[in-house]
């Protein structure tokens, strides 16, 4: 048995043998190492997962690092399959945060999160994958500008993130742009909040003109939405 919190989400994991059964975002009720029975509760369900602002649990089923069908061995499931509606409503619940967090940041750029922080089912790579920023709807050419005050770190080209720039800020707290057509600041120079620092771009892996918006603390990504 594994409890834990993975990237902000708590994640429980039980062995059975050379199977293993994984629930997230569970705040988990059980010890590591503890023997749980069928039907036993091991946790909570917290909220995260892409239901807005309801729960759904994330149930996986793995043989080593295989992905199994968890259904496959359940002989009467019922079950409560997520609407449609139920990515649009993530992130709707997502930019309705934006402006609910602690204000610490100012908004890179003025368009919708339409994307949010958390596990998503990626648009290229079509897997589920930890999506560790958000991402905000906005025209190629829109200005893009400095979510706070702060040192430019890097400006870099790399085939995933494209056109990237991280931003160094007191207390540990770098920010993260990729995708841009580009950047007009050099590293180490010092950049205001709201400095224009590049502009919205679809460079590296990228469906569309967007600005993907990472925020690392001590270098782990936190969610974004919770600083502005
Ligand atoms: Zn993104």
């Amino acid at each position: 048995m594994f409890a834990g919190v993975i990237n902000d989400r708590g994640v429980v994991v039980v062995s059975h043998g050379d199977l293993r059964t994984t629930y997230e975002p569970v705040s988990a009720q059980v010890r590591v190492g503890s023997t749980v029975g069928a039907g036993q509760v091991v946790g909570t369900l917290e909220l995260g997962h892409a239901c807005g602002n309801a729960s759904c649990l994330h149930w996986g089923l793995k043989r080593g690092e295989e992905y199994l069908d968890p259904l496959a061995g359940v002989t009467d499931p019922t079950l409560l399959l997520l609407p449609e509606s139920a990515v649009a409503a993530a992130e709707a619940a997502a930019s309705a945060r934006v402006g609910a967090g602690s204000g610490t940041f100012t908004r890179p750029v003025p368009g919708p999160i339409t994307s949010p922080y958390g596990m998503r089912f990626h648009p290229i790579f079509k897997e589920w994958r930890l999506h560790a920023g958000v991402d905000f709807r906005a025209g190629c050419g829109t200005a893009i500008r400095a979510a706070a005050a702060g040192r430019v770190i890097s400006v870099s080209f790399d085939s995933s993130g494209g056109h990237r720039l991280v931003l160094g800020h007191p207390g540990g707290v770098t920010t993260h742009y990729l995708h841009a057509q580009g950047y007009q600041v050099r590293e180490g120079t010092s950049v205001a909040s709201g400095d224009v620092v590049g502009t919205v771009g679809s460079t590296g892996w990228s469906t569309g003109c967007h600005l993907h918006f990472t925020v690392k603390v001590n270098g782990e990504s936190v969610n974004p939405a919770t600083y502005l």
